[in-house]
């Protein structure tokens, strides 16, 4: 493991032309420092945990100082934004430090969120809030462990720097680690300028770090969308299946390697309801939990439209197929494993469309019921609750589908809690971490609740009040776009 003057990069990126980047020096803190470090990830990076404790690191981890191997550039990026077209977008107030290789050759990029304004900035400040650094830092780890593919976290620094938003509240910083950066929206910009053979070189450039397998294939750009649309599918079909809202699902915030980025105003389920809009700015509820398989087909168009200089109709329409086709077979398989059945049968997408229509009724915390159901054995006093709770036929139904299962009940407890999670961040879990962070500069419970979340599955001793459904006063929380 080395020491953060040690690390080595290898700043892919930055080989690739001028118009994909503006070079960017992070805009420091006078005072930072560190809120948050997650060992975890420095390991991932090949940085060692000890470092935490240098006197000069939050120096290093907010551009203050250079970490040696650096080269800092603001990355070019447009996209569709609610539907509508913005070239102006770009990391506005975010570098990509560089591209550190860990001790197994992994690549990961080092991306300064808040560092300040760049080129791409427009009339904003190219600052982060502490509160949306700790909901992304929580956040993008907790999906981690839940076998979500995202942007990981490193760290957050602090400082007294005062930010405007909806009210005066302090700058932070966070380093988000990912494979790669490159978004949908990547392309986007380069396609609407006419740039066509900048469309090839990332093109390229994506099938070289993110699908090697590709390489040197005749038909790889084509091969290349439809890896892109199976993971687009695979990601949207976790969220939906965990209860997971995003909140803001423009075309720059689509990875090209379907993982979750831009953590704004997300939320997990509560009570279910498939119009759950998190994102209180967003009025007409494009991005609503049940829109959110149609949006990232809309996006996935998008990005197909943008990539038809070089790929040709067979690979739109196979793109597309396969969106549609990974993500219902992943939906169905990971529902099919919540309800405590070893694999999909005809006939069961029906009783899952059924439960989700009852819960809704019902008002019935998503993560709560189905962490429940596995305890339930049909007969007895587990019956008549569950009947209680989720109507007589369909529990006859239940009862019967699982005289279909091999599994005894032990088992089929233990299956489905690998995949039902016992701990979700809860709105007002992130919250209360964030208020004793902003309030009181207390930073404890942001490890707290990350080293929970780091095993979403088992029970914890003394963690219970992390599994209740939101107190009242947190019922009417609401996160906006202002971060
Ligand atoms: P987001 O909604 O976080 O995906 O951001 C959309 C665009 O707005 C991106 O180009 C961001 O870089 C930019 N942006 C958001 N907040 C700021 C800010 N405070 N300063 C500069 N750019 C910002
Ligand atoms: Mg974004």
């Amino acid at each position: 493991m080395k020491k953060i003057t040690e690390l080595t990069f290898n700043n892919t990126y930055r080989s690739l032309p001028g118009q994909f980047y503006n070079i960017v020096d992070p805009e420091p803190f006078e005072n930072p420092f560190l809120v948050a470090f997650n060992p975890e990830m420095a390991l991932g990076v090949g940085l060692d945990v000890k470092e935490a404790d240098r006197q000069d690191i939050a120096d290093y981890l907010s551009g203050k100082i250079r970490i040696p191997g650096s080269e800092p550039i603001a990355l070019y990026y447009t996209g569709h934004q609610f539907g509508v077209y913005n070239p102006h977008i770009g990391d506005g107030r975010a570098v990509l430090l560089g591209e550190v290789l860990n001790p197994d050759g992994e690549k990961w990029d080092l991306h300064l969120k808040g560092s300040g304004r760049t080129a791409y900035s427009r009339q904003f400040d190219g600052r982060a809030v502490l509160r949306s650094t700790i909901r992304e830092y929580l956040c993008s780890e907790a999906m981690h462990y839940l076998g979500i593919p995202t942007t990981r976290a490193l760290c957050i620094v602090g400082s007294d720097e005062k930010v405007e938003r909806e009210k005066t509240e302090t700058g932070a910083m966070l380093i988000r680690t990912a494979k790669t950066h490159v978004r949908f929206g990547s392309f986007e910009g380069f396609y609407f300028k006419g740039q066509y053979e900048n469309l090839e070189i990332l093109s390229d450039y994506v099938i070289e770090n993110c699908y090697p397998e590709l390489t040197d294939l005749k038909d790889r750009f084509n091969l290349m969308v439809v890896e892109v649309a199976r993971k687009t599918g695979l990601l949207i079909a976790k969220w939906q299946a965990f209860g997971f809202t995003h909140g803001v699902m423009n075309t720059d915030n689509m990875s090209i390697i379907g993982d979750t980025i831009d953590y704004g105003p997300f939320g997990f389920m509560e009570s279910f309801e498939k119009d759950y809009v998190p994102n209180h700015s967003d009025h007409f509820g494009r991005y609503s939990y049940n829109n959110q398989p149609s949006v990232a087909f809309w996006n996935l168009n998008k990005f197909l439209q943008c990539l038809s200089p070089i790929v040709n109709n067979d690979g739109i329409q196979e793109a597309l197929k396969c969106y549609k086709d990974s993500y219902s077979e992943h939906y169905l398989e990971l529902m099919t494993k919540k309800l405590g059945f070893s694999s999909f049968k005809v006939g069961d997408k029906k009783f899952i469309d059924t439960t989700m229509d009852i819960l809704e009724e019902n008002k019935t915390d998503y993560t709560i019921f189905f962490r429940k159901l596995s305890n339930f054995s049909p007969g007895g006093e587990s019956e008549t609750a569950l009947k209680k709770e989720m109507g007589k036929n369909w529990v006859l139904e239940y009862i019967n589908r699982l005289k279909q299962e091999k599994s005894d009940y032990a088992e089929r407890r233990d299956s489905m809690n690998r995949v039902n999670p016992l701990y979700i961040l809860r709105n007002y879990i992130a919250e209360s971490v964030i208020r004793k962070a902003v309030d009181e500069s207390d930073y404890t419970d942001i490890e707290t609740v990350r080293k929970l979340l780091m095993n979403p599955f088992d029970e914890q001793d003394g963690m219970d009040r992390y599994t209740k459904p939101a107190p009242q006063w947190a019922k009417g929380l609401i996160v906006s776009c202002s971060s």
